[in-house]
Protein backbone atom coordinates (compact mmCIF):
# COMPACT_ATOMS: atom_id res chain seq x y z
CA UNK A 1 0.00 0.00 0.00
CA UNK A 2 1.40 3.38 -0.94
CA UNK A 3 2.00 6.12 1.73
CA UNK A 4 1.50 9.30 0.14
CA UNK A 5 3.04 12.46 1.22
CA UNK A 6 1.92 16.27 1.36
CA UNK A 7 3.24 19.19 -1.38
CA UNK A 8 4.37 22.44 0.51
CA UNK A 9 6.64 24.41 -1.20
CA UNK A 10 7.81 22.19 -4.00
CA UNK A 11 8.86 19.48 -1.54
CA UNK A 12 6.70 16.33 -0.29
CA UNK A 13 6.51 16.10 3.45
CA UNK A 14 5.14 14.17 6.11
CA UNK A 15 2.72 15.94 8.74
CA UNK A 16 5.01 17.43 11.47
CA UNK A 17 3.47 15.73 13.78
CA UNK A 18 4.42 12.62 12.00
CA UNK A 19 0.80 11.10 12.24
CA UNK A 20 -0.94 9.63 9.28
CA UNK A 21 -4.40 8.34 8.44
CA UNK A 22 -5.85 5.22 6.04
CA UNK A 23 -8.09 5.88 2.99
CA UNK A 24 -10.60 3.21 2.88
CA UNK A 25 -12.23 1.40 -0.49
CA UNK A 26 -16.03 1.94 0.64
CA UNK A 27 -16.67 -0.49 -1.89
CA UNK A 28 -14.57 -3.24 -0.77
CA UNK A 29 -13.83 -2.14 3.00
CA UNK A 30 -10.05 -2.03 2.19
CA UNK A 31 -7.54 0.15 2.58
CA UNK A 32 -6.44 1.74 -0.68
CA UNK A 33 -3.12 4.34 0.86
CA UNK A 34 -1.84 6.16 4.23
CA UNK A 35 -1.63 9.95 4.18
CA UNK A 36 -0.39 12.40 6.56
CA UNK A 37 -2.98 14.04 9.00
CA UNK A 38 -2.03 17.40 8.89
CA UNK A 39 -2.36 19.56 12.07
CA UNK A 40 -1.69 23.43 12.40
CA UNK A 41 1.65 23.79 11.72
CA UNK A 42 1.68 21.72 8.83
CA UNK A 43 -0.72 24.71 7.70
CA UNK A 44 1.33 27.48 8.82
CA UNK A 45 4.40 25.87 6.74
CA UNK A 46 1.77 25.71 3.30
CA UNK A 47 0.51 29.06 3.95
CA UNK A 48 3.79 30.89 4.27
CA UNK A 49 5.41 28.93 0.76
CA UNK A 50 2.40 29.74 -0.64
CA UNK A 51 3.07 33.79 0.48
CA UNK A 52 6.20 33.79 -0.69
CA UNK A 53 5.72 32.03 -3.88
CA UNK A 54 2.82 34.34 -4.25
CA UNK A 55 4.93 37.44 -3.42
CA UNK A 56 8.01 37.23 -4.56
CA UNK A 57 8.24 34.34 -6.83
CA UNK A 58 7.64 34.68 -10.70
CA UNK A 59 3.90 32.78 -11.19
CA UNK A 60 1.80 35.92 -10.53
CA UNK A 61 3.71 38.57 -12.55
CA UNK A 62 4.23 36.34 -15.76
CA UNK A 63 2.79 36.69 -18.67
CA UNK A 64 -0.84 35.55 -19.42
CA UNK A 65 0.43 33.64 -22.30
CA UNK A 66 2.83 31.64 -20.47
CA UNK A 67 0.93 30.66 -17.43
CA UNK A 68 -1.58 29.50 -19.74
CA UNK A 69 1.09 27.50 -21.96
CA UNK A 70 2.29 25.53 -18.74
CA UNK A 71 -1.14 24.70 -17.67
CA UNK A 72 -2.01 22.94 -20.78
CA UNK A 73 1.23 21.46 -20.29
CA UNK A 74 0.14 20.02 -17.01
CA UNK A 75 -3.17 18.89 -18.29
CA UNK A 76 -1.19 16.93 -21.22
CA UNK A 77 0.91 15.32 -18.49
CA UNK A 78 -2.20 14.33 -16.24
CA UNK A 79 -3.95 13.22 -19.72
CA UNK A 80 -0.81 10.64 -19.72
CA UNK A 81 -1.67 9.45 -16.31
CA UNK A 82 -5.50 9.00 -17.07
CA UNK A 83 -5.86 5.28 -16.28
CA UNK A 84 -4.27 5.14 -13.07
CA UNK A 85 -6.35 8.53 -11.85
CA UNK A 86 -9.40 6.40 -13.01
CA UNK A 87 -8.57 3.38 -10.85
CA UNK A 88 -7.67 5.55 -8.35
CA UNK A 89 -10.38 8.14 -8.13
CA UNK A 90 -12.62 4.41 -8.22
CA UNK A 91 -11.76 2.79 -5.03
CA UNK A 92 -10.97 5.66 -3.15
CA UNK A 93 -14.70 7.19 -3.38
CA UNK A 94 -16.40 4.18 -3.96
CA UNK A 95 -17.47 5.92 -7.70
CA UNK A 96 -17.74 2.79 -10.83
CA UNK A 97 -15.17 2.52 -12.80
CA UNK A 98 -17.60 2.96 -15.63
CA UNK A 99 -18.21 6.33 -14.24
CA UNK A 100 -14.77 7.52 -13.89
CA UNK A 101 -13.38 6.33 -17.11
CA UNK A 102 -16.34 7.63 -18.78
CA UNK A 103 -17.14 10.86 -17.11
CA UNK A 104 -15.06 12.43 -14.08
CA UNK A 105 -11.64 11.91 -14.94
CA UNK A 106 -11.46 12.79 -18.74
CA UNK A 107 -14.51 15.71 -18.39
CA UNK A 108 -12.46 17.24 -15.13
CA UNK A 109 -9.11 17.52 -17.54
CA UNK A 110 -11.71 19.01 -20.20
CA UNK A 111 -12.50 21.47 -17.80
CA UNK A 112 -9.26 22.11 -16.61
CA UNK A 113 -8.06 23.03 -19.90
CA UNK A 114 -11.71 24.92 -20.91
CA UNK A 115 -10.73 27.55 -17.78
CA UNK A 116 -7.48 27.64 -18.12
CA UNK A 117 -8.00 28.71 -22.07
CA UNK A 118 -11.15 31.04 -20.56
CA UNK A 119 -8.23 33.11 -18.82
CA UNK A 120 -6.91 34.88 -21.74
CA UNK A 121 -9.07 37.57 -21.54
CA UNK A 122 -7.59 41.22 -21.27
CA UNK A 123 -6.69 42.58 -17.75
CA UNK A 124 -7.05 46.24 -18.35
CA UNK A 125 -10.20 47.92 -19.21
CA UNK A 126 -10.35 51.43 -20.19
CA UNK A 127 -13.03 53.58 -18.80
CA UNK A 128 -15.01 56.16 -20.76
CA UNK A 129 -13.26 59.40 -20.41
CA UNK A 130 -14.43 61.26 -17.21
CA UNK A 131 -14.28 65.31 -16.74
CA UNK A 132 -15.88 65.45 -13.16
CA UNK A 133 -14.94 66.46 -11.04
CA UNK A 134 -11.83 66.38 -12.62
CA UNK A 135 -10.88 65.53 -16.08
CA UNK A 136 -8.76 61.76 -15.62
CA UNK A 137 -7.99 58.45 -17.31
CA UNK A 138 -9.29 55.85 -15.84
CA UNK A 139 -8.96 51.91 -16.31
CA UNK A 140 -9.41 48.99 -14.22
CA UNK A 141 -6.88 46.16 -13.95
CA UNK A 142 -7.87 42.94 -13.31
CA UNK A 143 -4.96 41.48 -9.95
CA UNK A 144 -4.81 38.00 -8.49
CA UNK A 145 -6.22 37.84 -5.05
CA UNK A 146 -3.43 35.98 -3.81
CA UNK A 147 -3.09 33.05 -1.71
CA UNK A 148 -6.44 30.46 -2.37
CA UNK A 149 -7.11 27.86 -0.23
CA UNK A 150 -9.60 25.55 -1.93
CA UNK A 151 -11.33 23.28 0.57
CA UNK A 152 -13.09 20.20 -1.25
CA UNK A 153 -15.83 17.91 -0.56
CA UNK A 154 -15.33 13.75 -1.06
CA UNK A 155 -17.98 13.31 -3.63
CA UNK A 156 -16.40 14.25 -7.31
CA UNK A 157 -12.63 14.35 -5.80
CA UNK A 158 -11.30 14.92 -9.18
CA UNK A 159 -13.33 17.08 -10.41
CA UNK A 160 -12.65 19.56 -7.23
CA UNK A 161 -9.44 19.31 -7.58
CA UNK A 162 -9.33 20.87 -11.35
CA UNK A 163 -11.82 23.25 -10.24
CA UNK A 164 -10.53 24.88 -7.39
CA UNK A 165 -7.12 24.61 -9.26
CA UNK A 166 -7.40 25.78 -12.80
CA UNK A 167 -9.52 29.44 -12.34
CA UNK A 168 -7.06 30.40 -9.60
CA UNK A 169 -3.62 29.40 -11.21
CA UNK A 170 -4.67 30.93 -14.36
CA UNK A 171 -5.45 33.91 -12.76
CA UNK A 172 -2.30 34.36 -11.42
CA UNK A 173 -2.64 33.06 -7.77
CA UNK A 174 -1.69 30.51 -5.85
CA UNK A 175 -3.82 27.44 -4.01
CA UNK A 176 -3.42 25.43 -0.96
CA UNK A 177 -5.76 23.09 -1.80
CA UNK A 178 -7.29 20.63 1.22
CA UNK A 179 -8.94 17.34 -0.14
CA UNK A 180 -11.41 15.74 1.66
CA UNK A 181 -10.58 13.01 3.73
CA UNK A 182 -11.78 10.21 2.20
CA UNK A 183 -10.76 10.68 -1.16
CA UNK A 184 -7.32 12.65 -1.07
CA UNK A 185 -5.65 10.69 -3.03
CA UNK A 186 -6.27 11.87 -7.12
CA UNK A 187 -5.63 15.64 -5.47
CA UNK A 188 -2.09 14.14 -4.16
CA UNK A 189 -1.20 12.59 -7.89
CA UNK A 190 -2.15 16.22 -9.09
CA UNK A 191 0.38 17.61 -6.66
CA UNK A 192 3.14 14.75 -8.06
CA UNK A 193 2.30 15.95 -11.06
CA UNK A 194 2.50 20.09 -10.71
CA UNK A 195 6.28 19.18 -9.63
CA UNK A 196 7.07 16.81 -12.87
CA UNK A 197 5.76 19.81 -14.64
CA UNK A 198 8.01 22.06 -12.91
CA UNK A 199 5.75 24.52 -11.48
CA UNK A 200 7.99 27.20 -9.14
CA UNK A 201 7.91 25.84 -5.44
CA UNK A 202 4.22 27.46 -3.22
CA UNK A 203 2.31 28.16 -6.39
CA UNK A 204 0.89 24.73 -5.83
CA UNK A 205 0.67 22.98 -2.06
CA UNK A 206 -1.66 19.97 -0.39
CA UNK A 207 -2.22 19.50 2.81
CA UNK A 208 -4.46 16.45 3.79
CA UNK A 209 -6.20 15.99 7.18
CA UNK A 210 -9.02 16.98 9.08
CA UNK A 211 -11.58 19.79 8.55
CA UNK A 212 -10.80 20.88 12.09
CA UNK A 213 -7.72 21.70 12.51
CA UNK A 214 -6.41 21.79 8.49
CA UNK A 215 -9.77 23.77 7.19
CA UNK A 216 -10.50 25.66 9.93
CA UNK A 217 -7.24 26.73 9.98
CA UNK A 218 -7.04 27.88 6.61
CA UNK A 219 -9.96 29.62 6.87
CA UNK A 220 -9.11 31.40 9.78
CA UNK A 221 -5.16 32.37 8.39
CA UNK A 222 -4.35 36.04 8.29
CA UNK A 223 -2.35 35.26 5.42
CA UNK A 224 -4.48 33.72 3.50
CA UNK A 225 -6.58 36.21 0.93
CA UNK A 226 -9.57 33.54 -0.41
CA UNK A 227 -11.02 30.46 0.20
CA UNK A 228 -13.09 28.32 -2.14
CA UNK A 229 -15.09 25.90 -0.12
CA UNK A 230 -17.23 22.88 -1.58
CA UNK A 231 -19.31 20.71 1.02
CA UNK A 232 -22.33 21.19 3.05
CA UNK A 233 -24.11 24.23 3.85
CA UNK A 234 -23.89 23.48 7.70
CA UNK A 235 -19.85 23.40 7.34
CA UNK A 236 -20.36 25.96 5.11
CA UNK A 237 -21.92 28.71 7.73
CA UNK A 238 -18.94 27.79 9.94
CA UNK A 239 -16.99 28.49 7.29
CA UNK A 240 -17.92 32.16 6.20
CA UNK A 241 -17.97 32.88 10.45
CA UNK A 242 -14.24 31.74 10.58
CA UNK A 243 -13.31 33.76 7.50
CA UNK A 244 -15.08 36.67 8.44
CA UNK A 245 -12.49 37.82 11.17
CA UNK A 246 -10.05 38.81 8.30
CA UNK A 247 -13.00 40.12 5.57
CA UNK A 248 -11.46 37.16 3.17
CA UNK A 249 -13.15 36.59 0.05
CA UNK A 250 -15.08 33.01 0.39
CA UNK A 251 -16.79 31.27 -2.44
CA UNK A 252 -19.46 28.49 -0.93
CA UNK A 253 -20.59 25.89 -2.86
CA UNK A 254 -23.20 23.93 -0.71
CA UNK A 255 -25.82 21.68 -0.59
CA UNK A 256 -29.07 21.34 -2.37
CA UNK A 257 -32.63 19.73 -2.64
CA UNK A 258 -33.50 20.00 -6.19
CA UNK A 259 -36.30 19.60 -7.66
CA UNK A 260 -37.12 17.47 -10.67
CA UNK A 261 -40.11 18.76 -12.48
CA UNK A 262 -42.13 17.19 -15.25
CA UNK A 263 -45.15 18.39 -16.42
CA UNK A 264 -48.06 17.33 -18.31
CA UNK A 265 -46.80 17.45 -21.34
CA UNK A 266 -42.87 15.77 -21.45
CA UNK A 267 -42.05 12.95 -23.20
CA UNK A 268 -42.53 10.46 -20.36
CA UNK A 269 -39.93 8.11 -21.54
CA UNK A 270 -37.27 10.16 -21.51
CA UNK A 271 -38.20 12.44 -18.09
CA UNK A 272 -38.49 8.50 -16.19
CA UNK A 273 -34.94 7.76 -17.56
CA UNK A 274 -34.26 11.51 -16.42
CA UNK A 275 -35.34 11.43 -12.97
CA UNK A 276 -33.60 8.31 -12.29
CA UNK A 277 -30.39 10.05 -13.83
CA UNK A 278 -31.04 13.30 -12.03
CA UNK A 279 -31.11 11.20 -8.59
CA UNK A 280 -29.29 7.93 -8.69
CA UNK A 281 -26.04 9.40 -10.69
CA UNK A 282 -23.15 8.77 -7.88
CA UNK A 283 -25.67 6.27 -5.53
CA UNK A 284 -27.46 10.07 -4.97
CA UNK A 285 -23.98 12.24 -3.45
CA UNK A 286 -24.10 14.72 -5.95
CA UNK A 287 -25.09 18.40 -5.05
CA UNK A 288 -27.22 18.75 -7.58
CA UNK A 289 -28.54 15.81 -7.47
CA UNK A 290 -32.70 15.35 -8.42
CA UNK A 291 -33.93 14.49 -4.81
CA UNK A 292 -37.58 15.71 -5.25
CA UNK A 293 -39.56 14.39 -8.23
CA UNK A 294 -42.69 16.73 -8.73
CA UNK A 295 -45.17 14.93 -11.16
CA UNK A 296 -48.28 16.60 -12.87
CA UNK A 297 -50.96 14.41 -11.28
CA UNK A 298 -52.05 13.66 -14.82
CA UNK A 299 -49.61 11.75 -15.44
CA UNK A 300 -47.54 10.58 -12.15
CA UNK A 301 -49.00 7.30 -12.04
CA UNK A 302 -48.63 6.44 -15.26
CA UNK A 303 -45.01 7.73 -14.44
CA UNK A 304 -44.28 5.97 -11.25
CA UNK A 305 -45.45 2.47 -12.87
CA UNK A 306 -42.76 2.79 -15.76
CA UNK A 307 -40.34 4.50 -13.13
CA UNK A 308 -40.33 1.16 -11.24
CA UNK A 309 -39.58 -0.92 -14.60
CA UNK A 310 -36.86 0.97 -15.33
CA UNK A 311 -35.30 1.27 -12.07
CA UNK A 312 -34.70 -2.56 -12.36
CA UNK A 313 -31.64 -1.46 -14.82
CA UNK A 314 -29.82 0.61 -12.09
CA UNK A 315 -27.10 -2.12 -11.77
CA UNK A 316 -25.61 -1.98 -8.07
CA UNK A 317 -22.44 -3.73 -7.29
CA UNK A 318 -18.61 -3.80 -7.19
CA UNK A 319 -17.11 -0.66 -8.22
CA UNK A 320 -14.61 -2.42 -10.44
CA UNK A 321 -16.72 -3.98 -12.51
CA UNK A 322 -17.38 -1.79 -15.56
CA UNK A 323 -21.19 -3.04 -15.57
CA UNK A 324 -21.64 -1.31 -12.64
CA UNK A 325 -23.60 1.68 -12.85
CA UNK A 326 -24.12 2.27 -8.84
CA UNK A 327 -21.67 1.82 -6.17
CA UNK A 328 -21.85 2.62 -1.93
CA UNK A 329 -22.17 5.42 -0.38
CA UNK A 330 -19.33 6.77 1.30
CA UNK A 331 -18.92 5.24 4.86
CA UNK A 332 -20.36 3.61 7.53
CA UNK A 333 -21.68 6.68 8.96
CA UNK A 334 -22.98 7.72 5.82
CA UNK A 335 -24.94 4.82 5.47
CA UNK A 336 -26.54 5.15 8.93
CA UNK A 337 -27.71 8.49 7.97
CA UNK A 338 -29.19 7.14 5.05
CA UNK A 339 -30.97 4.23 6.45
CA UNK A 340 -31.94 6.75 9.22
CA UNK A 341 -34.07 8.57 6.35
CA UNK A 342 -35.34 5.96 4.56
CA UNK A 343 -36.80 4.84 8.01
CA UNK A 344 -38.22 8.83 8.58
CA UNK A 345 -40.22 8.71 5.56
CA UNK A 346 -41.93 5.39 6.43
CA UNK A 347 -42.93 6.93 9.55
CA UNK A 348 -44.07 10.18 8.34
CA UNK A 349 -46.27 8.32 5.98
CA UNK A 350 -44.51 7.98 2.31
CA UNK A 351 -45.25 5.16 0.20
CA UNK A 352 -42.31 2.98 -0.18
CA UNK A 353 -42.13 2.33 -4.61
CA UNK A 354 -38.94 0.39 -4.53
CA UNK A 355 -35.78 -0.86 -2.70
CA UNK A 356 -35.19 0.81 0.89
CA UNK A 357 -32.93 -2.10 2.63
CA UNK A 358 -29.46 -2.89 1.50
CA UNK A 359 -28.78 -5.45 -1.59
CA UNK A 360 -28.10 -8.45 -2.11
CA UNK A 361 -24.66 -10.43 -3.98
CA UNK A 362 -22.76 -7.17 -3.79
CA UNK A 363 -19.65 -6.51 -1.69
CA UNK A 364 -18.83 -5.89 1.65
CA UNK A 365 -18.94 -1.97 1.52
CA UNK A 366 -21.98 0.02 2.59
CA UNK A 367 -24.41 -0.14 0.07
CA UNK A 368 -28.12 1.25 0.16
CA UNK A 369 -30.69 0.28 -2.62
CA UNK A 370 -31.76 2.68 -4.76
CA UNK A 371 -35.02 3.75 -3.00
CA UNK A 372 -38.46 5.90 -4.04
CA UNK A 373 -40.73 7.06 -2.27
CA UNK A 374 -44.20 8.50 -3.20
CA UNK A 375 -46.78 10.19 -1.67
CA UNK A 376 -44.40 12.28 -0.02
CA UNK A 377 -45.48 15.53 1.68
CA UNK A 378 -43.56 19.07 2.00
CA UNK A 379 -43.57 19.12 5.54
CA UNK A 380 -41.32 15.29 6.12
CA UNK A 381 -38.09 15.34 6.65
CA UNK A 382 -37.13 13.41 3.17
CA UNK A 383 -38.85 16.35 1.59
CA UNK A 384 -36.81 19.05 3.28
CA UNK A 385 -33.14 17.77 4.05
CA UNK A 386 -30.35 16.92 2.13
CA UNK A 387 -29.89 12.90 2.05
CA UNK A 388 -27.04 12.33 0.31
CA UNK A 389 -27.66 8.90 -0.94
CA UNK A 390 -29.42 7.43 -3.35
CA UNK A 391 -33.26 8.28 -2.24
CA UNK A 392 -36.14 9.76 -4.59
CA UNK A 393 -39.05 11.69 -2.95
CA UNK A 394 -41.82 12.07 -5.05
CA UNK A 395 -44.80 14.49 -4.88
CA UNK A 396 -47.60 15.41 -6.98
CA UNK A 397 -48.93 18.62 -8.26
CA UNK A 398 -52.38 20.15 -9.62
CA UNK A 399 -51.21 22.89 -11.27
CA UNK A 400 -48.16 24.35 -12.61
CA UNK A 401 -48.42 27.54 -10.17
CA UNK A 402 -48.01 25.24 -7.39
CA UNK A 403 -45.12 22.80 -9.02
CA UNK A 404 -43.52 26.29 -8.85
CA UNK A 405 -44.27 27.01 -5.53
CA UNK A 406 -43.63 23.32 -4.18
CA UNK A 407 -39.75 23.77 -6.10
CA UNK A 408 -39.31 26.50 -4.34
CA UNK A 409 -40.37 25.51 -0.74
CA UNK A 410 -36.81 25.04 0.00
CA UNK A 411 -34.05 26.54 1.93
CA UNK A 412 -31.84 25.58 -0.71
CA UNK A 413 -31.47 26.69 -4.61
CA UNK A 414 -28.91 24.85 -5.94
CA UNK A 415 -30.16 23.25 -9.31
CA UNK A 416 -33.72 22.35 -10.70
CA UNK A 417 -34.99 20.59 -13.54
CA UNK A 418 -38.05 20.82 -16.08
CA UNK A 419 -39.33 18.33 -18.69
CA UNK A 420 -41.73 19.68 -20.91
CA UNK A 421 -42.47 19.30 -24.71
CA UNK A 422 -42.95 22.89 -24.83
CA UNK A 423 -39.82 25.48 -24.85
CA UNK A 424 -42.15 28.70 -23.62
CA UNK A 425 -43.92 26.32 -20.95
CA UNK A 426 -40.29 24.94 -19.90
CA UNK A 427 -38.65 28.43 -19.62
CA UNK A 428 -41.52 30.17 -18.15
CA UNK A 429 -41.25 27.56 -15.14
CA UNK A 430 -37.35 27.58 -15.18
CA UNK A 431 -37.66 31.44 -14.95
CA UNK A 432 -40.02 31.38 -11.49
CA UNK A 433 -37.48 28.64 -10.06
CA UNK A 434 -35.12 30.02 -7.44
CA UNK A 435 -31.70 27.69 -7.99
CA UNK A 436 -28.51 28.58 -9.67
CA UNK A 437 -29.03 25.96 -12.85
CA UNK A 438 -31.77 24.85 -14.89
CA UNK A 439 -31.70 22.25 -17.23
CA UNK A 440 -34.52 22.13 -19.80
CA UNK A 441 -35.47 18.10 -20.77
CA UNK A 442 -31.90 17.04 -19.28
CA UNK A 443 -29.87 16.53 -16.06
CA UNK A 444 -26.57 16.76 -14.32
CA UNK A 445 -24.75 18.78 -17.45
CA UNK A 446 -22.42 21.33 -16.12
CA UNK A 447 -19.97 22.68 -18.37
CA UNK A 448 -16.97 24.66 -17.87
CA UNK A 449 -18.52 27.40 -19.92
CA UNK A 450 -21.49 28.05 -17.66
CA UNK A 451 -21.60 29.25 -14.54
CA UNK A 452 -22.64 27.15 -11.67
CA UNK A 453 -23.37 27.97 -7.83
CA UNK A 454 -26.33 28.07 -5.32
CA UNK A 455 -28.87 30.56 -4.66
CA UNK A 456 -30.01 31.12 -1.18
CA UNK A 457 -28.30 28.31 1.27
CA UNK A 458 -26.58 26.66 -1.72
CA UNK A 459 -23.88 28.88 -1.28
CA UNK A 460 -22.41 32.00 -2.65
CA UNK A 461 -20.28 33.38 -6.00
CA UNK A 462 -20.05 31.12 -9.01
CA UNK A 463 -17.77 28.12 -10.33
CA UNK A 464 -16.61 27.74 -14.14
CA UNK A 465 -16.99 29.87 -17.07
CA UNK A 466 -16.16 33.31 -16.93
CA UNK A 467 -17.95 34.09 -14.04
CA UNK A 468 -15.85 31.68 -11.99
CA UNK A 469 -12.69 33.23 -13.59
CA UNK A 470 -13.89 36.67 -11.89
CA UNK A 471 -13.93 35.56 -8.37
CA UNK A 472 -10.46 34.93 -8.30
CA UNK A 473 -9.58 38.57 -9.05
CA UNK A 474 -9.45 41.91 -7.30
CA UNK A 475 -10.27 44.88 -9.43
CA UNK A 476 -8.20 47.67 -9.22
CA UNK A 477 -9.32 51.50 -10.50
CA UNK A 478 -6.36 53.14 -11.72
CA UNK A 479 -7.02 57.08 -12.14
CA UNK A 480 -4.81 59.50 -13.99
CA UNK A 481 -5.17 63.02 -13.67
CA UNK A 482 -4.82 64.97 -17.04
CA UNK A 483 -4.96 68.13 -15.47
CA UNK A 484 -1.19 68.55 -15.13
CA UNK A 485 0.81 71.03 -13.11
CA UNK A 486 -1.56 74.20 -13.04
CA UNK A 487 -3.14 74.18 -9.70
CA UNK A 488 -5.65 76.59 -10.08
CA UNK A 489 -7.89 74.05 -12.32
CA UNK A 490 -7.50 71.19 -9.35
CA UNK A 491 -11.28 71.71 -8.18
CA UNK A 492 -10.07 69.71 -4.60
CA UNK A 493 -7.37 72.42 -4.04
CA UNK A 494 -10.27 75.06 -2.11
CA UNK A 495 -10.83 72.24 0.22
CA UNK A 496 -7.87 71.93 2.76
CA UNK A 497 -6.08 75.15 1.67
CA UNK A 498 -6.83 78.48 1.63
CA UNK A 499 -5.57 79.95 -1.98
CA UNK A 500 -3.86 83.39 -1.70
P1 LIG B 1 -18.30 18.64 4.50
O1 LIG B 1 -18.90 20.00 4.62
O2 LIG B 1 -18.40 17.71 5.64
O3 LIG B 1 -16.73 18.75 4.16
C1 LIG B 1 -16.24 19.48 3.06
C2 LIG B 1 -14.77 19.81 3.30
O4 LIG B 1 -14.67 20.71 4.38
C3 LIG B 1 -13.89 18.62 3.65
O5 LIG B 1 -12.63 18.77 3.04
C4 LIG B 1 -13.79 18.74 5.16
O6 LIG B 1 -12.61 18.13 5.68
C5 LIG B 1 -13.75 20.24 5.35
N1 LIG B 1 -14.21 20.72 6.66
C6 LIG B 1 -14.95 20.05 7.58
N2 LIG B 1 -15.17 20.84 8.66
C7 LIG B 1 -14.57 22.02 8.40
C8 LIG B 1 -14.48 23.24 9.12
N3 LIG B 1 -15.05 23.38 10.31
N4 LIG B 1 -13.81 24.27 8.55
C9 LIG B 1 -13.25 24.15 7.32
N5 LIG B 1 -13.31 23.00 6.61
C10 LIG B 1 -13.96 21.96 7.13
O7 LIG B 1 -18.94 18.05 3.17
P2 LIG B 1 -18.76 16.60 2.56
O8 LIG B 1 -19.45 15.62 3.45
O9 LIG B 1 -17.34 16.36 2.20
O10 LIG B 1 -19.56 16.73 1.18
C11 LIG B 1 -20.92 16.62 1.07
C12 LIG B 1 -21.59 17.97 1.04
O11 LIG B 1 -20.97 18.79 0.04
C13 LIG B 1 -23.05 17.91 0.65
O12 LIG B 1 -23.78 18.79 1.45
C14 LIG B 1 -23.05 18.38 -0.80
O13 LIG B 1 -24.27 18.90 -1.26
C15 LIG B 1 -21.97 19.39 -0.77
N6 LIG B 1 -21.43 19.59 -2.12
C16 LIG B 1 -21.67 20.77 -2.75
C17 LIG B 1 -21.22 20.96 -4.06
C18 LIG B 1 -21.49 22.23 -4.82
O14 LIG B 1 -20.78 22.48 -5.80
N7 LIG B 1 -22.47 23.03 -4.43
C19 LIG B 1 -20.53 19.94 -4.68
C20 LIG B 1 -20.30 18.74 -3.98
C21 LIG B 1 -20.74 18.59 -2.70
Amino acid sequence: METYRMLIGGEFVDAASGRTFDVIDPCRVEPVARVPAAGREDVDRAVAAARKAFDEGPWPGMPQEERIRRLLDLADRLDAKQTMLMDLECRQAGIPIRKTTLMDIPVGLEMFRAMVKASAVPRYEPLPWIDFPAVSWNFVLREPIGVCAGICAWNFPWLFTMWKSAPALAMGNVVILKPASYSPLTCLEFAKTVTEAGFPPGVVNVVTGAGNPVGTALCEHPRVDKVSFTGSTEVGREVQQLAAGTIKRVTLELGGKSPNVVLADADLDMAVDGAIFAAFFNAGQACEAGTRLLLDASIHDEFLARLRERMKLVRVGDTQDFETTMGPVISEGQRTKVEGYIASARQEGARLLCGGGRPQGVPRGWFVEPTVFSDVGPATRIFREEIFGPVLAVTKFATVDEAVALANDTSYGLAAAVWSKSSIGAIDVARRIRAGTVWINDYHLINADAPFGGFKQSGRGRELSRYGLEEYTEIKHVHVDQIGPDRDRKFWFDYVMNRE
